[in-house]
């Protein structure tokens, strides 16, 4: 459930009409609501009570300074990908101890980063990375707390851009040589083993392949303990899917999640981590687009909207599915038409929709993309010199700029003109 319904016949982010949004801001706009954002991840947080947990939010699907604030001041950690989030996390007041590092290529003056201002936990994806780690942690007479990334060779069965549980995917240690590696771990001096983490894809729509990936870590629990490391934490990764669609197929709720965590691992007492990410942040975001001109081709016409792939890149990156609808409701015997509807970037790929079924639509007229809070503005860009889009967040019956649109001045200034030029 999200917080953008329409009232009186007009588009609503909360109470506040998303037009008054988009008159005052301009568009192309993102817009969160932070109701939804608190929503989904209390839900998460409430799915797995009873058991001794942390919620992550893997901020690289939205790490807005005001996201982040919300959810840690909620009681949120954070799964961090890269020392640039790790700052935007303390930034936002996040403790160290509620943020763990994530990623296969973690450099050394990361790791530093992460030891110097306070760490959970690193997740060590490969052999060379524990070396490297325990080496730094050592010249900072320091011991690093690590859980070691699992492969568990599970087929996530979602987009393989991002499935990241089969065996040839770059993440993670073989299930097969755990044991192995889990004792090379020990024995470095820089290192302190407190368990496994797992992380098999995202936008997953069922609960099997994490049941499957889970009950590998539960055995593998088992087996690692009698081998004499002490597993006290499991961390189980992100990717459970929204829908993205409100014909489509339901996604499991955190509720089932969370019982199925509780069936398969709740009887090892491990503290439990999650990183969801797409879950909390996704349906908490709308991208707002003005339409600039209805172009008619040979059979084949074209919506052409101000928003384009270097603000909502997930339909080129992924093919993704995004709904689009007009702010203004249309009424329920509106005749509907197939239209294609494309960005001004000067690529054929800056394509959202095909021959999607839309109702009549004209330049001037506001359209939402919605469920683009998640993987929407953190992976924008400036291509084509089109200014970062703003963010707004809505509570309630306000809203305020978290993220104002760069002038071109801001965007010209970044560069410098060497002396000889
Ligand atoms: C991307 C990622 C997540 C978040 O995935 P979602 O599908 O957004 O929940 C969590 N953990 C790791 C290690 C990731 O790479």
């Amino acid at each position: 459930m999200d917080h953008f319904l329409y009232r009186d016949g007009q588009l609503h982010a909360e109470d506040v009409p998303v037009s008054e949004i988009a008159r005052a801001v301009g568009t192309p706009v993102y817009i969160y609501s932070e109701a939804t954002l608190l929503r989904h991840f209390r839900l998460f947080d409430e799915a797995l009570s009873g058991m001794d947990h942390l919620v992550c939010f893997a901020m690289k699907s939205n790490s807005n300074q005001a996201v982040l604030k919300l959810l840690a001041d909620a009681g949120a950690g954070m799964d961090v990908v890269s020392g640039g989030e790790y700052a935007r996390a303390r930034a936002a007041g996040v403790p160290g101890e509620r943020i763990v590092f994530s990623g296969v290529g973690k450099t050394e003056a990361e790791m530093r980063q992460a030891l110097e201002g306070g760490i959970r936990q690193f997740n060590i994806e490969s052999e060379p990375e524990m070396a490297l780690l325990s080496g730094v942690a050592e010249s900072m007479g320091k011991v690093a707390p690590v859980t070691i990334r699992i492969n568990p060779d599970v087929d996530a069965r979602t987009h393989e851009k991002i499935a990241t549980g089969k065996s040839e995917n770059k993440f993670g240690i073989p299930i097969s040589r755990a044991s192995a590696v889990f004792a090379e771990a020990a024995a470095l001096p820089g290192l302190e083993v407190v368990g496994i983490d797992v992380h098999i894809g995202s936008q997953l729509v069922e609960l099997e392949p994490f049941e499957q990936a889970y009950t590998k870590v539960a055995e593998l629990t088992r087996q690692l303990r009698a081998e004499g490391h002490d597993i006290r934490r499991l961390d189980l990764g992100g990717g459970l899917g929204i829908p993205y669609t409100r014909s489509n197929e339901v996604p499991p709720l955190p509720q089932d999640y969370g019982d199925m965590v509780r069936r398969t691992l709740g009887h090892l007492d491990c503290e439990i981590e999650i990183e969801p990410g797409r879950l909390i942040a996704g349906n908490a975001g709308i991208l707002v687009s003005s339409v600039i001109y209805l172009k008619s081709g040979e059979g084949r016409d074209f919506l052409i909207v101000d928003a384009a792939m270097n603000d909502l890149l997930r339909p080129s990156m992924y093919g993704a599915y995004h709904d689009i609808v007009p702010l203004i409701e249309p009424s329920s015997d509106t005749p509907l038409a197939p239209i294609d509807i494309v960005g001004p970037v000067c690529e054929s790929g800056d394509t959202f929709a095909k021959q999607r079924p839309m109702p009549p639509l004209a330049s001037g007229d506001l359209v939402a993309f919605r469920s683009a809070g998640a993987y929407g503005a953190v992976m924008s860009s400036e291509y084509n010199t089109r200014p970062l889009i703003p963010e707004v967040l809505v509570r309630g019956d306000q809203f305020a700029v978290i993220r104002p649109r760069p002038t071109y001045d801001d965007i010209i200034n970044r560069d410098k003109l060497p002396e000889w030029l």
